[in-house]
């Protein structure tokens, strides 16, 4: 089933249709993947180079994967400047942050150049945290941002972010005055619209069954192959497929529901129009208002998968539908038996440190991948569509320069070890979270697994 939110989007659409591949093709650049990666890349392709002829293969329809289901929190990389720094310089760290603002400018231009109905907001997200342990860490990230002169975040104390949010349960926050909430699915959807105006090929419930890694590499799908001079794997979790992926990177899935409109209640409670939040939890919660007044929340650390075996946007989330309405009841008591219009679950694609890994694959320097978003794609997808597409192009420039760039990585385990071992530092990860409600330390056991923890889109 998909998401409420490419729902809405697709029944806005009107005679959309989907063409699978059947055939053989030859042609410039072939994208596998139809989410914010494959479509921002094929567009910025497009943009720089009309006569490219770009194909993009998709499994199900564009939006399907992570792109049509997430939160839709739309944060700049001011968080990430301290690790981007340490793995270039201040000016390409910079250059990366500067680029993530501009992204969010590219989305609003982007809709209002193709009427696209990405209802952006005019509030922001608030980083906030429910206990006192998990507010320390971000008087060292504001010392930091000092440092590199951004001065987008603001201290919340517990009224102010009482008063922003709506929720008793925030003990204090600060707000990125650059964050966005927007609506994913018009978002997917639209670029899809766009990337097929730009004359970008779309073949949907098309499955890449084998990528050779050949010169040229080809994508064999089940009707028919692609060769292509480059190839760009855009595939989000579903990257551990390729097995030179897989040790960069775990997948853990977030659950996520959907209230229907509920805009009286909204106002009696006095919560319609505020900001989103995301807590300091390393398994986040978050909980966002939408444009059409309903709420939308979500929280990580779900299902663990074995290897590769990833399942689709599913329509089942990990966790009870009353667990569910208990993480939002903890934060709008008023709101926890309200009527849920749809739940489910998906993956997050985390690396270890928390960075999103841009390259080309080591046995192919042809076949170029993106991923590794720690479940903060929205804007780090359109950066790393210019990465991609400078790659694409063999440029030598401030994109494939960037510290996004790096080589593959061994912090994962194969199998049956990641999933053992993922089990456990779950467990210390639960159990760390409880500790610091009760105010108390974790003991050495727990501390030894937490180090193996994979990082989330907030350094820690
Ligand atoms: C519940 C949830 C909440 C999130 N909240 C936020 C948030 O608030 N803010 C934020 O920034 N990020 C958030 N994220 C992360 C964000 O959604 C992703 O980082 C982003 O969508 C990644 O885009 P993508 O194009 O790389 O991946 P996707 O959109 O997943 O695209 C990959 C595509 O590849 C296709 N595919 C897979 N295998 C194959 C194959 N073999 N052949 C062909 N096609 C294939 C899939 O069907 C999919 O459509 C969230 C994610 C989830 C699941």
């Amino acid at each position: 089933m998909e998401s409420v939110w490419l729902r809405d989007a697709l029944k806005a659409e009107s005679g959309t249709t989907i063409t699978p591949l059947d055939g053989d093709l030859k042609v410039d650049v072939a994208i596998v993947g139809g989410g914010y990666t494959g479509l921002w890349t094929a567009i910025e392709l497009k943009s720089r180079d009309p006569s490219l002829d770009v194909v993009i293969i998709e499994r199900d329809i564009c939006g399907a994967g992570g792109s049509g289901a997430n939160a839709g929190h739309a944060l700049p990389m001011w968080l990430q400047l301290p690790l981007l720094e340490q793995a270039s310089d201040t000016e390409s760290a910079m250059h990366i942050a500067n680029a993530s603002l501009q992204a969010i400018e590219d989305i609003r231009n982007i809709s209002a150049e193709h009427d696209i109905d990405t209802q952006i907001s005019a509030t922001n997200t608030v980083w906030a945290a429910t206990c006192e342990k998990q507010s320390s860490h971000w008087d060292e990230m504001l010392r930091l941002m000092e440092g590199f002169q951004v001065r987008s975040y603001q201290y919340l104390d517990k009224d102010a972010v009482r008063e922003a949010t709506g929720s008793d349960a925030l003990i204090a926050g600060v707000v990125d005055t650059s964050s966005v909430l927007l609506h994913p699915g018009h978002l997917v959807r639209g670029l899809r619209r766009v990337a097929l105006s730009k004359g970008v090929h779309i073949f949907e419930k098309t499955e890449m069954i084998k990528l050779g890694r050949s010169s040229p590499p080809t994508v064999t799908t089940p009707q028919g192959t692609v060769t292509a001079k480059k190839v760009v794997l855009g595939l989000y979790g579903w990257s551990l497929s390729i097995p030179e992926l897989r040790s960069s990177a775990m997948v853990m899935y977030t659950d996520a529901a959907i209230t229907k409109p509920i805009p009286k209640m909204l106002d009696e409670l006095g919560i319609r129009g505020v900001s989103g939040f995301t807590d300091s939890r390393v398994f986040i919660e978050a909980c966002r208002p939408t444009a059409d007044d309903r709420m939308f929340w979500t929280k990580s650390g779900g299902w663990l998968p074995y290897g590769d075996r990833l399942d689709p946007i599913g329509e089942k989330p990990f966790r009870t539908e009353g667990e569910l309405r208990d993480v939002l009841g903890a934060y709008h008591p008023g709101l926890r038996d309200v009527e849920i219009d749809g739940m489910w679950s998906g993956p997050i694609d985390r690396t270890k440190n928390g960075m999103p890994i841009f390259g080309r694959l080591p046995t192919c320097r042809d076949i170029l991948f993106g991923y590794g978003y720690s479940g903060a794609g929205v804007v780090p997808s359109r950066v790393g569509s210019h990465i991609l597409a400078s790659l694409v192009q063999e440029r030598d420039d401030q994109w494939t320069r960037s510290p996004l760039v790096s080589p593959l990585s061994r912090d994962f385990p194969p199998e049956p070890f990641r999933w053992i071992g993922g089990q456990i530092v779950k467990a210390a990860i639960s159990h760390q979270d409880h500790r610091d409600h009760q105010g108390r330390e974790v003991g050495p056991i727990t501390r030894f697994w937490l180090q193996f923890k994979p990082g989330s889109y907030k350094p820690s």
